[in-house]
């Protein structure tokens, strides 16, 4: 872009920080205010090697969590991007409610960082987590393809016509522990298992919770015949409630 041009597109468009509202400098790489940007927290080990629950306080090396230890996980590795917290819950708030799709290319910035732990080269299919077609309509947009798209921009890998929801299902945050898993029962199914048929998977969502989504998700995969099943999201809840 030419410089006097950008100038005046900073004139007429001018940035304000996603988080705080506050304006911002010139064309920013991010729209993260310094002080917003210092309270994100990328998430780093110690955290269990399967759901990638962090350990905030415990010092020492990764392990497995209780919760991975006791349950059946049909996914090998989970990880996320930062830890879903004040300022970043507000900007995932704006975005999958109110559609806010600006912070969609700070997250290609951030996903510079993506963990190294996900390899993916290894991946053969990098799938979104579907919405209900009604869902969709509602909302216009599915968020975790959105994500999908930021972190891996151009990437051919990205599908989406070959996981959907079968069935509308109530929003996951309204049900705690069993009740989560009754609520997704038989709400995911495969269209095209053969494109499935040995190949390694990388799911993308926007929050992790409980992991019961991406847990039936890719139990679905792997029965249709995926070999592999990793998770990424943009953010993870601190504790497993
Ligand atoms: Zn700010
Ligand atoms: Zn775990």
């Amino acid at each position: 872009m030419q410089p006097l041009f950008k100038a005046l597109l900073d004139l007429l468009l001018p940035s304000f920080c996603l988080a705080c509202e506050k304006p911002l400098g010139a064309s920013p790489e991010l729209l993260f205010c310094p002080d917003c940007l210092k309270r994100l927290r990328f998430i780093q080990s110690p955290l269990c090697p399967c759901c990638g629950r962090v350990y905030l306080v415990a010092a020492g090396g990764d392990h497995h969590c209780g919760a991975c230890l006791t349950t059946t996980r049909h996914f090998t590795r989970a990880r996320a991007l930062f830890l879903y917290e004040e300022p970043l819950k507000k900007v995932v708030h704006h975005f999958k409610y109110q559609g806010k799709t600006d912070c969609l290319p700070s997250f290609t910035r951030f996903a510079r960082k993506l963990p190294q732990q996900i390899e993916m080269e290894a991946v053969d299919l990098i799938v979104p987590v579907p919405l209900h077609q009604k869902r969709l309509q509602e909302r216009g947009f599915n968020q975790a393809l959105l994500l999908a798209r930021a972190f891996f921009p151009k990437d051919q890998r990205i599908i989406t016509n070959l996981l959907i929801r079968s069935r509308p299902t109530a929003p996951q945050t309204g049900f705690s522990g069993t009740a989560r898993r009754t609520n997704l029962k038989n709400a995911f199914a495969v269209i095209k298992p053969h494109r499935l048929t040995g190949k390694k998977i990388l799911l993308v969502d926007d929050v992790f919770t409980t992991g019961t989504t991406v847990n039936e998700c890719a139990r679905v995969l792997k029965k249709a015949g995926a070999v592999e099943v990793m998770v990424l999201t943009l953010a993870r809840v601190t504790e497993d409630y």
